[in-house]
């Protein structure tokens, strides 16, 4: 089985320092937007897409207070559609999109896969379809939603996983992968968790933002923090799921890699990690 590392988006933010924690106060951030594509039996499973080919073409449809506060950079290069066409696939060869959540930096790739199954956590999907008052401008996917997504929901589970709840979905590949509700930073945010050849990665989404988050003791960047503060959908529960990642990472740090979406530093390990694995 092979996983590829995908960086589908970027943000560049002013004020390195305050968003990546180095760097200068001039100088631009660097937000990834980490994504999955799976090689499996039955075609290729991503999780997240970042941005989309029309998001590249028409940055407008993201929003103008989306645009203003991150700073999107979404280009054709790298959507997930051109990514794994460079690797020798065709859209019609993804069959399954997993994701932690519907924001449009991780699901606004959707519309370049008119064909694949949409694996989401049920409580996100209601949210998203008729959002509360307070998410009404959060979910703007209009655009991405268009071509109708043959969405397929996942209720809550009870099988544990280290300790997490966790659902089994697509039983039918020879890839295991686990959704790991992960809530707080939208009403239905999960964790994917997939059994690869070194052992479980558990992609994070955006349950935290920094690397620095799941260690002990934790730190964040200011401008991060904020950020997460303000997107919560329900922070008692983001912060107690932060703090549930840490103990993983100390307790099971070595059968289990955890990375969240948007961390540049998680992403390069990662890739420079499947680039030894493949060079093996
Ligand atoms: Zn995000």
């Amino acid at each position: 089985m092979r996983i590829h590392h995908l960086n589908c988006g970027s943000f560049c933010p002013h004020g390195r320092r305050l968003v990546n924690g180095e760097g200068g106060l001039l100088e631009r951030g660097s937000v990834v937007c980490h994504c999955l594509a799976i090689e499996t039996g039955d075609g290729l499973v991503l999780v997240d897409t970042g941005f989309g080919m029309e998001d590249a073409r028409n940055p407008r449809q993201l929003g103008a207070a989306f645009r203003l506060l991150m700073e999107p950079r979404p280009e054709i290069g790298t959507t997930a559609l051109r990514q794994i066409e460079a690797l020798g696939f065709e859209a019609g060869d993804v069959k399954h999109i997993v994701l932690s959540h519907l924001d449009l930096d991780h699901a606004g790739g959707l519309p370049d896969f008119p064909e694949a199954e949409v694996h989401v956590f049920a409580p996100e999907l209601a949210e998203a379809l008729h959002p509360s008052l307070r998410e009404r401008t959060r979910y703007i996917g209009g655009a991405h939603w268009k071509h109708k997504p043959r969405w397929v929901e996942h209720g809550a589970g009870g099988d544990d996983w280290f300790g997490f709840s966790s659902v089994r979905i697509l039983p039918g590949l020879d890839t295991e992968v686990l959704l790991v509700p992960l809530v707080g930073h939208s009403r239905g945010h999960t964790g994917i968790a997939v059994n690869s050849d070194e052992g479980w990665l558990l992609h994070c989404g955006d349950a935290y933002f920094n690397h620095g988050e799941v260690a002990t003791p934790p730190s964040c960047p200011p401008i991060l923090r904020l950020f997460q503060a303000l997107m919560a959908n329900d922070g008692a529960a983001r912060r107690s799921n932060q703090e549930r990642l840490r103990e993983l990472a100390r307790n099971h740090g070595d059968e289990v890699t955890t990375f969240c979406a948007h961390d540049p530093r998680e992403l390069e390990l990662a890739q420079a990690k499947s680039a030894d694995a493949a060079a093996a």
